[in-house]
């Protein structure tokens, strides 16, 4: 394989994903250890399309994404249709749910809302080849990920925002034409 001269203007996933050194903390949900209530504070105090689910907050192992508008539907549809589904009920994604007090309401399982295997890249990856990803997979977003842990979140817009800055300040870049 050539060495082609665009991998020269290439920046890394880390430069262009959210959050930015700064910005507030990355908005994720945990695989088993939200309450419905939880989970739609998270979701309204924010307005963005997807959330990833990790394993818990301390690991931010990814687990998977979860678009915003499937996750308000089914909390809506349980809320109206599901017998004892409250604020306090747990949010499940994973196959089994967790132990529980016997008093606890029962819990919300939404496992079928979730993909499993969201697209990723390391934060190391040049974006040259994150944009080709991004064009051949039709993607909307993708996560980044150090080490197995979640860092990040790149989106279709990130990356024409990305792009229109390279155009401003190298007008002869050949990268994104
Ligand atoms: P779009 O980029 O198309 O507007 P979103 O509304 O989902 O899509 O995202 C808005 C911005 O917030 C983007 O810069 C994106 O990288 C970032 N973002 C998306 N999802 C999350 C999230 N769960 N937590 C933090 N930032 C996010």
């Amino acid at each position: 394989l050539e060495p082609k001269e665009e991998f020269e203007h290439s920046s890394l996933a880390v430069d262009v994903m959210r959050p930015r050194r700064g910005d507030p903390a990355l908005a994720v949900l945990t695989q088993d250890s939200m309450t419905i209530g939880e989970v739609e504070t998270l979701v309204e105090s924010t307005h963005y399309s997807g959330f990833p689910v990790v394993v818990s907050q301390e690991s931010q192992r990814l687990v998977g994404f979860v678009l915003r508008r499937d996750l308000l539907i089914s909390i809506d549809n349980a809320r109206k249709r599901q017998d004892g589904i409250v604020s306090a009920s747990l949010v499940v994604f994973t196959e089994h749910c967790p132990a529980q007090p016997p008093e606890a309401p029962p819990p919300l399982r939404l496992r079928g809302i979730i993909d499993l295997s969201p697209f990723t890249v390391t934060d190391h990856t040049p974006m040259d080849i994150t944009v080709d990803i991004f064009r051949k997979l039709g993607l909307r977003q993708c996560l980044v990920t150090h080490n197995g842990r979640l860092l990040g979140i790149i989106t279709k817009k990130d990356i024409l925002k990305h792009m229109a800055q390279i155009a401003n300040r190298d007008p002869d870049s050949i990268l994104f034409n």
